[in-house]
Formats: C-alpha cells, structure tokens, sequence
C-alpha cells in the first residue's frame, strides 16, 4: 500500500476503507451522532474521534470512500481492476471486514435484489455482468460457481437442499491449487445462470436472520467462480488457462460475548472469531514482505480455502467498512487497526 520502501515487492493486498451513511435505525440523533469517522480532506485518510477520552487516531489507506460514496464508484476503484487478471488466469479475492451493521454484504452485493435499484447493486453482481461480457464463446471455457456459509469451521452449501450433505474436504494438490469437496459446484453457461445462484444462496443464507448476534452476523458468506479457458496452442494443442475469483462477506468483527447455559453473559469471555484472526495473520504476514514471514493458511478453514486465492499471484482487495456512530467508535478503531495490518 502506502510509503514502503522501494526496495520491497509491490503489496499484494489493497486495503479501502468505506464509511457508510448515518441510517435512520442509527441511535439518537444524526447531527449528533454522524461524525465520529470522517475522511480527511477528500484525502486517503480517516480519522476516528469520539474515543473515550482519547485523542483522534488517523490512518492512511489506498482508497477511502465516504458515506456519500456511491456503489458504482467503490466497483470502479475496488473491484474493477480485478477483471483483467482473472480474465488472464490469476486468482482474486475481494474481502468485506468489519463490524455487523456497517454494510459488508451491502458493497459485496450478496444480499437478496429483491427491491433494490439498480444503482444499489454491490460488486458481485457487477463484477458478474463484466466478467462474462469478457470471455470467450462458451464452448471455449467453463464456468463453475459455489456458494458457501462458514460458521464455526463447518461448511454449510448455499446451493444445495441437502441438510446432511456430505462431508466437506479442503485439499491441496500437487501445484497448489485448493479445492473443496463435498460442497455444489454449478455449471453456469450465462451471466443469468451466475446472478440467479448468487441470489438463491443470498436467500438462503438471509433465512432466519433477526438480530446482531445472528448465524448470518457470525459467518462468512464465499462465493466463488472457478473459471477454465480453453486456448488454441500455436503447436494446436489445447491449453486450459485456470483462476477463480471469491468474493468474501467477512462474519462481523465485533468482539462475540458469550452466553452461558443460563443466557447470562460472562463478561470477561470474549471471543475472536477465528477466522478473522487467522486472516489478519495470514495478510500481515503476506504484506510484511520478508522472507521469514510464515503465512500460517492452516490456522482455520477461512485461510486455507483462499490460501491459492491471497498472495503469489493473486489479486487481494479487503474493503473495511466501518460505521459513522459515535457509540460504534472503538469498533471502527478496531476496524482500522485490522485494516491497517494488512497494508
Ligand atoms: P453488514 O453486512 O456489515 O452487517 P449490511 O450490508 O447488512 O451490513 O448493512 C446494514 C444496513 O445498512 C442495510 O440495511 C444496508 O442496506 C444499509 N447500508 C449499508 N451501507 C449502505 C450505503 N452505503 N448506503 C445505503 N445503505 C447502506
Ligand atoms: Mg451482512
């Protein structure tokens, strides 16, 4: 990202932050409650206030977008630039962070549609409609898709019925490339064919979310293209040209307290979701750029799925979005200083 020396490699890991907009279901009063992340001076920079008793903290980051940002401009900063390489067969990762309520599925776009305007649309359905327009004719490629929910290191289909799937098995194969067994890969021949599952597992996954502390808060929502092409050797022999794009909607990073047996909630027991510990680690690592750096992609199911998909090659873009409360301060701080690991 920002002010490395010239020395090390370029960093693989692009780091925004966006700010959304006060919500009327905010707390109290908008002019109030609205200013405790601001973006400095149209500049990538944020600072949060409203610390108790602290001063201000700023950070520097690739992009910021404030909260009259637009979803067509976070795609075009953030999303975009992913089309080209994935197109050429590297891999791509876009990450959603942050805490519940601050519009991580909203920007990522693995909502339901139902009822959003066009303008509304988040990256996925966006990077869909571009990627596809992008390809060869369908019988020189194929285009897989898979949708999955991580809660608690179990693997839960978005695409299939089944509720007593098989068993699913991550493996890595002699070249490094990660797999999943167990879990739908769907044969797409159209960009309708790819948009119709994002939004049939989006459903699916929205079935029974009700508060803060719900499963959808505390998962994290994968879906994947795995993409082939097929292309024409000078020596006409065929080559198969391989990558695949995930578009992650991280679980929220707010820290889980944990209920005893009789609802009561033991304070002192809080809970880091072990993926997002395990992911800030692995991208610290990649951005730390030195050769001693051990990427633990082991350290749960979340890292060792991507692991072909963050680093090396790939393309990673980590959106951290935050929320403009002042009640929600600290959080943000949180936000930005797990953002500010992976620069
Ligand atoms: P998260 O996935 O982080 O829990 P959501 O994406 O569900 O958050 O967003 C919470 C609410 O805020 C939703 O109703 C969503 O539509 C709304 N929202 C989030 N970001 C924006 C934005 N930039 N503009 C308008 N509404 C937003
Ligand atoms: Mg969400």
């Amino acid at each position: 990202a920002n002010g490395h020396a010239p020395t090390r490699r370029e960093c693989p890991v692009t780091v925004a932050v966006r700010i959304r907009p006060p919500l009327g279901s905010d707390p109290l009063s908008r002019s109030a409650q609205a200013s405790a992340v601001t973006q400095v001076e149209d500049r990538n920079q944020v600072a949060v206030h409203h610390l108790d008793g602290d001063a201000p903290r700023a950070f520097t980051f690739d992009h910021v977008f404030g909260p009259t940002a637009t979803q067509d401009e976070v795609y075009d900063m953030c999303a975009r630039q992913l089309l080209e390489p994935v197109a050429q067969g590297f891999n791509a990762t876009v990450l959603a962070y942050g805490q519940t309520g601050t519009g991580k599925t909203f920007t990522m776009g693995t909502c339901p549609t139902g009822g959003l305007e066009h303008e509304n649309l988040g990256i996925a359905p966006r990077l869909i409609e571009a990627l596809l327009d992008m390809l060869p004719d369908v019988n020189q490629r194929l285009v897989r898709v898979s949708y999955i929910e991580l809660y608690q290191e179990q693997v839960r289909d978005l695409l299939s019925q089944a509720h007593d799937g098989p068993e699913v098995v991550i493996r890595e194969d002699r070249h490094g490339n990660i797999t999943m067994q167990g879990v739908s890969q769907v044969v797409c021949q159209t960009k309708e064919d790819i948009l119709g599952l994002l939004e049939r597992g989006s459903q699916e996954r929205t079935v029974g979310e009700t508060n803060m502390n719900s499963t959808s808060s505390r998962s994290h929502a994968i879906f994947s293209i795995m993409l082939e092409q097929y292309v024409l050797a000078k020596d006409s022999t065929v080559e198969c040209k391989m990558s695949k794009l995930h578009l992650v909607d991280l679980a929220g990073s707010e820290r889980q307290k944990r209920t005893g047996a009789d609802g009561v909630r033991f304070k002192e027991s809080i809970k880091i979701n072990s993926g997002l510990l395990a992911l800030g680690n692995v991208i610290n690592a990649l951005a730390s750029r030195t050769e001693s750096a051990h990427v633990r992609y082991r350290d749960s199911k979340l890292t060792r799925l991507l692991q072909d998909s963050l680093g090396g090659n790939s393309r990673t873009i980590m959106i951290a979005c935050v929320s403009p409360v002042a009640s929600n301060a600290q959080e943000s701080l949180n936000t930005l200083v797990y953002a500010n690991r992976a620069k």
